[in-house]
C-alpha cells in the first residue's frame, strides 16, 4: 500500500519538487522511500527526508513503501533495478508468482539484490527487452503476472515512463508541459484539476507531451479526463501541531458541508441510494477497521426503524456473505482503495448484487465499481487514524436512517460537536491520569457498542495502549477476570441505560477506575444530546480527543503510528 510518483516534464524541476509530491503520499506507507532520475538513485529506510541537492531533472520515479515482502531495509526500498541497471521500477502491490519468476530468472543468470517480490519486475523487463519492445513486454507482463500492481518503469534510453496497473490505484495528472503519475490525485492537486484513471490491466506510455493508453492486448484505447474539486487549504497543517487534532477540529465544518451536499449536489445520488435500499431485499454493509465500526452503527440505526441489515468485515466477506441479485452491498471506505473491500466487491459483482458505496476519495476504485456512490465530503485526511471521516460516515448513515423513520435532528449536530471539542481541557486531564496504564476497557451497549470498539481501536493505534471495546453485557462472561484495582474502564451510557449502569457498577466493585461518558446523568464527561444517534458520534469524538492527548503525553508519533498506513491497498 505504498505511494508511487512518476514525473515527466518539458521543463526542469528540482528533486525537492518531486519529493514534495511523494511526501503527500507518505500516509500510504512510510517504511522506506526512494528516488530515481537516470543519474541519481536514492533508497533509504525511515520517513521521507527531502534531499538538499539543487540538482535539476526532467523525469523521475519515486516510492514510499509499506513493506509486504522483505524487511524494512535500504536494499528492500524501491526503486529496484535490473542487473544491467537499464531498467528501474517502483511497485505498489504484491506479485503473487514472484517466487517462480525469480527462480526462472535466476536460472537465466539474473542476480537479485533485495528480498522483495517487486524486484522481479525489473529483471522481467530486462529479460523481455532483449527480444521485444517495451510495449510488447507490457502486454506479456499483464498476461504472465499474477497479483496486484501499479508499476512505473523507466528504461535508460527512453524519454518516457511506462505505467501498468491491476487493482492497485494509479492515475495521471496531465498539464500543459508535464504529466504526473501518482497513486492518488492529492499528489498533484496543486498542479492540475484533471485526472485520467487507469482501469485494470491497462498500461500507458507517458512522456512530457502526451500519454497513450493501451489495453491488455496492446491496442490503443481512449480515456476520459475527469475533473476534480479539492479543498486545498485542508491539506495544510496550519496552526496545529498534528494533523490528527487539526482533523478532529474540522469536524463541525465537514459535517455542515456534507449535510448541505446531501440536499444539493448529492441529492440525486442520495435518493437513488434510498430507492435501492427500499427495492433490494438484503442489505449488507462491508468495511474494515474504523469504517466497519461506522457500518455497525448503520446496522443499529436501520434496525431501529425496521430495516434489516448486516455488517461484514471485508477480508472475511466471501466466507460469510450470501448474495444474489436482490442484495445491496454497501461498502464504506475512507480511501476507496482498500484492497480487502475491492476483493469483496468483485465477489458481490460475481453474485450480481448491487453496490452503493460511501467513500471519501472522489473517483477512487470503490466509487468507480459502484452502481451509486455517496461522497462523505470529509476532505483530505492525512493522519493515519480516521477521525473526521468516521464522523461523516456516521452522519451519512444517520441521514439514511432518517429517511426510514429514525428520529434525529442533524441540523444541530455541528454545534453539539463543538460542545465536545470545547471540553478538551477536561479530556486532557483524564488522558493524563491514565496515560501510563498498559490496558484499558471501553464498554457500551446497543449503539454504544460499536462506539466502544472504535474508541478502543483509536487508543490502540495511536496511544499504543492495549484497549478492548466490548459489549457491556459480555464482560462478565470472561474478560472481567482482567479487571484489577485501577484498571481504566470507559463506560458509555446513553439515556440512563440501566443495564449499562449495572455493568459499570460491576467493574467498579472490582476496583476499576471508571470514566463515565453520559448524556443524561452526572459523569466525567457530559455529552449535550438526548438523541442516541448523535450520542454515538459525540462519544466517539470524546474518544478521539482522549486518544490524542494520551499519545501527546506519551510523546508518540501521532500522525504516523508504527506499522500502519492509511490506505490498505494489499490483502
Ligand atoms: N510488495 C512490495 C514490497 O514489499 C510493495 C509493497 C506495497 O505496495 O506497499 O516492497
Amino acid at each position: 500500500m505504498c505511494g508511487i510518483i512518476g514525473m515527466v516534464s518539458k521543463d526542469d524541476f528540482t528533486i525537492q519538487d518531486a519529493f514534495k509530491k511523494l511526501k503527500k503520499l507518505e500516509y500510504r506507507g512510510y517504511d522506506s522511500f526512494g528516488y530515481f532520475d537516470k543519474e541519481l538513485l536514492i533508497k533509504k529506510t525511515g520517513h521521507i527526508l527531502i534531499p538538499k541537492t539543487k540538482k535539476l531533472t526532467r523525469m523521475a520515479i519515486l516510492h514510499s513503501r509499506w513493506a509486504t515482502h522483505g524487511g524494512v531495509t535500504d536494499k528492500n526500498a524501491h526503486p529496484h533495478q535490473s542487473c544491467d541497471r537499464n531498467i528501474t521500477i517502483v511497485h505498489n502491490g504484491i506479485i503473487e508468482n514472484y517466487a517462480e519468476l525469480k527462480n526462472s530468472l535466476q536460472k537465466k543468470g539474473h542476480r537479485f539484490s533485495s528480498e522483495t517480490d517487486s524486484e522481479v519486475v525489473a529483471h522481467y523487463f530486462e529479460e523481455k527487452v532483449k527480444k521485444k519492445t517495451m510495449k510488447q513486454a507490457c502486454v506479456d507482463f499483464i498476461k504472465e503476472i499474477k497479483g496486484t500492481f501499479a508499476i512505473l518503469v523507466m528504461k535508460n534510453d527512453d524519454d518516457c515512463i511506462y505505467a501498468l496497473k491491476r487493482d492497485s490505484p494509479l492515475v495521471i495528472g496531465p498539464s500543459k508541459r508535464s504529466n504526473i503519475l501518482a497513486s492518488d490525485i492529492y499528489a498533484f492537486s496543486d498542479l492540475t484539476d484533471k485526472a485520467v484513471f487507469f482501469d485494470n490491466d491497462e498500461f500507458a506510455v507517458v512522456d512530457s507531451e502526451k500519454y497513450t493508453f493501451y489495453n491488455e492486448l496492446g491496442k490503443p484505447i481512449k480515456k476520459t479526463v475527469q475533473r476534480f474539486r479539492w479543498e486545498q487549504e485542508e491539506s495544510l497543517k496550519k496552526k496545529f501541531k498534528h494533523y490528527m487534532i487539526k482533523e478532529i477540529m474540522e469536524e463541525p465544518i465537514v459535517v455542515k458541508r456534507l449535510l448541505f451536499s446531501l440536499k444539493t449536489e448529492q441529492k440525486d445520488n442520495f435518493e437513488r441510494l434510498i430507492r435501492l435500499i427500499k427495492k433490494q431485499e438484503k442489505i449488507v454493509f462491508v468495511a474494515a477497521g474504523t469504517s466497519y465500526h461506522a457500518s455497525l452503527l448503520g446496522v443499529y440505526y436501520l434496525h431501529k426503524c425496521g430495516v434489516e441489515a448486516q455488517a461484514l468485515i471485508a477480508s472475511e466477506f466471501e466466507n460469510f456473505a450470501f448474495l444474489d441479485e436482490k442484495s445491496l452491498v454497501i461498502p464504506i471506505s475512507q480511501s476507496g482503495e482498500t484492497m480487502d473491500l475491492i476483493e469483496a466487491l468483485k465477489y458481490a459483482k460475481e453474485h450480481k448484487a448491487k453496490i452503493a458505496s460511501v467513500v471519501n476519495v472522489p473517483y477512487s476504485t470503490i466509487q468507480r465499481m459502484s452502481d451509486v456512490s455517496l461522497n462523505i465530503m470529509a476532505g483530505q485526511e492525512i493522519c493515519v487514524a480516521a477521525t473526521k471521516s468516521f464522523v461523516n460516515q456516521v452522519t451519512i448513515l444517520l441521514s439514511i436512517a432518517k429517511e426510514f423513520g429514525f428520529k434525529v435532528n442533524l441540523d444541530t449536530l455541528p454545534t453539539r460537536i463543538e460542545s465536545v471539542l470545547g471540553q478538551k481541557n477536561k479530556i486532557k486531564k483524564i488522558a493524563k491520569s491514565i496515560s501510563k496504564k498498559n490496558d484499558m476497557y471501553v464498554l457500551g451497549r446497543g449503539l454504544s457498542y460499536p462506539v466502544a470498539r472504535e474508541v478502543a481501536l483509536k487508543i490502540k493505534e495511536i496511544s499504543y495502549i492495549h484497549a478492548e471495546g466490548m459489549m457491556g453485557g459480555e464482560l462478565k462472561h470472561g474478560t472481567i477476570a482482567l479487571i484489577e484495582k485501577g484498571t481504566p474502564v470507559i463506560s458509555l451510557i446513553s439515556n440512563k441505560d440501566h443495564d449499562m449502569l449495572s455493568n459499570t457498577k460491576e467493574v467498579e466493585a472490582r476496583g476499576a477506575k471508571i470514566i463515565m461518558i453520559t448524556n443524561s446523568m452526572p459523569g466525567d464527561i457530559r455529552l449535550q444530546t438526548s438523541n442516541d444517534g448523535k450520542f454515538g458520534i459525540l462519544a466517539t469524538i470524546f474518544g478521539q480527543l482522549l486518544t490524542y492527548y494520551i499519545a501527546l503525553e506519551r510523546k508518540l508519533p501521532i500522525d504516523k503510528p508504527r506499522n500502519l498506513a492509511k490506505s490498505v491497498t494489499v490483502k
